[in-house]
C-alpha cells in the first residue's frame, strides 16, 4: 500500500508566534485537484489575539525612527529579493486591516503591508485562503528578518468568518482591500457604523482598443498576453477587444491563430504559457460564461469546447482551460458586462471614435484600457474619455510603481503606489499649540 503523504498544516502568526487552530480548512492543488495543505479556518478568537498583539507593539513601533522602520524593510525586502525601501519614509499612525486575494498571492500582500508598517502601523492580515501557503513563507522571512512581534500578525481562513471578524472589529479603524466587487459591497457595509478609512482595490472588465492604423505585429502578441497572462487571472487583464471594422477579419483570423499557440500546460512545463486556474469553483464559472455566450448565439472561435487540451494523467483532474476567444457577441451579454477573471476574451467591431468610446464606458468598472492607434493626437483624445483608472497606449502592463493605482466607477476607491499608501497609512491631524 502506498505511504500517505503527510499534508502541510499551516499556522497562524501572532504575536511573533506560530500558533495552531483548532479548526482547519482544505486547500488545493489547481494543477491537480489533490488537497494540497489545511490552513486554519480562523474566526474571532484568533482575530481578537491578532488586535491585541498589534495594540501591544503599536506604542514602540510607532515611535521608532523612521530609518529604523526601513533598516527592517530593508531586511525584509533582501530577504524577498524585491525592493520595498521606497515606502520606508513615510510616518505613521494606527492598527491596519488588511485583505489581499489570491491572484498575485505575495506581491499584493507585501504591496499591503510594506507602506503600512513603513508609516508606523501595526498590522492584521488576512490572504486569501486559496493562496495561504505563500503568507505562511512570507511570515517566517518576516521573523528571520527581525520584524517586532505584534507588528505583522497574519490571520487564515476564510472571509465570511474571518475577514469580517477583522472588518467589523472596532480597534482596526483602517481596512486596505483588494478583491472582488461583491466582496468590497459587504465590507463597505460592515465597516460603515465604525466610519472606517477604506481602500478598495476591485475588479475590471477592461477594453482594448484597437484602431486600423494599429501596428498590428506588435498589438496582436502583447493583446493575447493582455487577455491570457496569468490564465487572465489579473485584474488588469483584457477582456473586451474592439476592432475597428476595416481590419476586424484580418485582426480576429491574427489573433486567433495567436492565441492558439499559448499553450497550456503544468507547473514543470517551461513551455507553457498559462496554467490551471485557481480553484473547481472558479473552473466552472468560468467556462459557465462560455456556455451562456454559446447560448445566446455567439461563435466561440478557439479553446473551450473547440480545441482539445491534452494533459498528462496526473493533471487530468486539474482546473485547466484553454484560451478562449468569443465573437458575434453583443455588448449587453453577461460576457461583456461582467468580470469573468479566466482566459476568455471577446472580439467585437466598431465603425468610428466616439461609438467606441461609448461602447468602452458602457460597463460598470473602470479599471484599466488599451488603446492602439498611429495617431497621437487620437489616443490622447480617446484616452481621456475613457472613464478608467490607468490606459496604456501602444502597451500593456508598463507600470512606473510610484505612479498612483487604483480603478474609477465600480473597480475601486483610493489609490495605491508608493505616496498614495502612504496618504492611506498615515492620519493626518490638525494640531493647534497655543504659547
Ligand atoms: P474575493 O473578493 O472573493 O476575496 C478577496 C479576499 O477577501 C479574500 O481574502 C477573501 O477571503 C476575502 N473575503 C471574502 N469575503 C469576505 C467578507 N465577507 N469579508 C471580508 N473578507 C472577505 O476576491 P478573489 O476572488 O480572492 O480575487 C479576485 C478579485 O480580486 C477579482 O475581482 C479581481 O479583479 C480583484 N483584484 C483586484 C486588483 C486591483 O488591484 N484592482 C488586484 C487583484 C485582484
Amino acid at each position: 500500500m502506498a505511504a500517505t503523504k503527510e499534508l502541510l498544516m499551516l499556522e497562524n502568526f501572532i504575536g511573533g508566534k506560530f500558533l495552531p487552530c483548532n479548526s482547519y480548512i482544505d486547500s488545493y492543488d489547481p494543477s491537480t485537484g489533490e488537497v494540497y495543505c489545511k490552513v486554519p479556518n480562523s474566526g474571532k478568537e484568533e482575530i481578537e489575539a491578532a488586535v491585541e498583539a498589534a495594540r501591544e507593539a503599536f506604542p514602540a513601533w510607532s515611535s521608532q525612527s523612521p530609518q529604523g522602520r526601513s533598516q527592517v524593510l530593508n531586511r525584509i525586502a533582501d530577504l524577498l529579493e524585491q525592493s520595498l525601501e521606497e515606502f520606508a519614509q513615510a510616518e505613521s499612525k494606527d492598527q491596519a486591516g488588511l485583505i489581499s486575494p489570491w491572484n498575485l498571492p505575495l506581491y499584493l500582500l507585501t504591496w499591503k503591508i510594506a507602506p503600512a508598517i513603513a508609516s508606523g502601523n501595526t498590522v492584521i492580515a488576512k490572504p486569501s485562503e486559496l493562496t495561504s501557503v505563500t503568507a505562511w513563507m512570507m511570515c517566517k522571512l518576516l521573523d528571520r528578518a527581525g520584524v517586532p512581534p505584534g507588528v505583522v500578525n497574519i490571520v487564515f481562513g476564510t472571509g465570511p468568518r474571518v475577514g469580517e471578524a477583522l472588518v467589523s472589529h472596532p480597534e482596526v479603524p483602517l481596512i486596505s482591500f483588494t478583491g472582488s466587487q461583491p466582496t468590497a459591497e459587504r465590507i463597505t457595509m460592515l465597516s460603515a457604523p465604525h466610519c472606517k478609512k477604506l481602500s478598495l482595490e476591485l475588479g475590471g472588465k477592461n477594453p482594448a482598443i484597437v484602431f486600423e492604423d494599429a501596428v498590428l505585429e506588435e498589438c496582436i502578441p502583447a493583446t493575447v498576453r493582455s487577455s491570457f497572462a496569468n490564465q487572465g487571472e489579473i485584474c488588469l487583464c483584457t477582456s473586451r477587444i474592439f476592432v475597428q471594422n476595416s481590419i476586424y477579419h484580418e485582426f480576429v483570423k491574427r489573433f486567433v491563430e495567436a492565441t492558439r499557440k499559448w499553450k497550456v500546460g503544468i507547473p514543470s512545463d517551461p513551455s507553457a504559457s498559462m496554467g490551471a486556474l485557481i480553484s473547481k469553483t472558479h473552473l466552472e464559472k468560468v467556462r459557465s460564461y462560455v456556455k451562456k455566450a454559446r447560448a445566446e448565439g455567439a461563435q466561440v472561435l478557439c479553446g473551450e469546447g473547440v480545441d482539445q487540451l491534452s494533459l498528462p494523467p496526473r493533471n487530468q483532474a486539474g482546473y485547466f482551460m484553454l484560451p478562449t476567444v468569443i465573437t458575434d457577441i453583443k455588448d449587453d451579454s453577461c460576457c461583456m458586462k461582467e468580470e469573468i477573471f479566466g482566459p476568455v476574451t471577446c472580439v467585437v467591431p466598431f465603425d468610428n471614435e466616439e461609438e467606441v468610446i461609448q461602447r468602452a464606458n458602457s460597463v460598470k468598472y473602470g479599471l484599466a484600457a488599451t488603446v492602439w492607434s498611429s495617431n497621437v493626437g487620437r489616443v490622447h483624445r480617446v484616452a481621456k474619455k475613457l472613464q478608467s483608472g490607468l490606459v496604456w497606449t501602444n502597451c500593456w502592463l508598463i507600470r512606473e510603481l510610484n505612479l498612483p493605482f487604483g480603478g474609477m466607477k465600480s473597480s475601486g476607491i483610493g489609490r495605491e503606489g508608493a505616496k498614495d499608501s502612504y496618504d492611506f497609512f498615515t492620519e493626518i491631524k490638525t494640531i493647534t499649540v497655543k504659547h
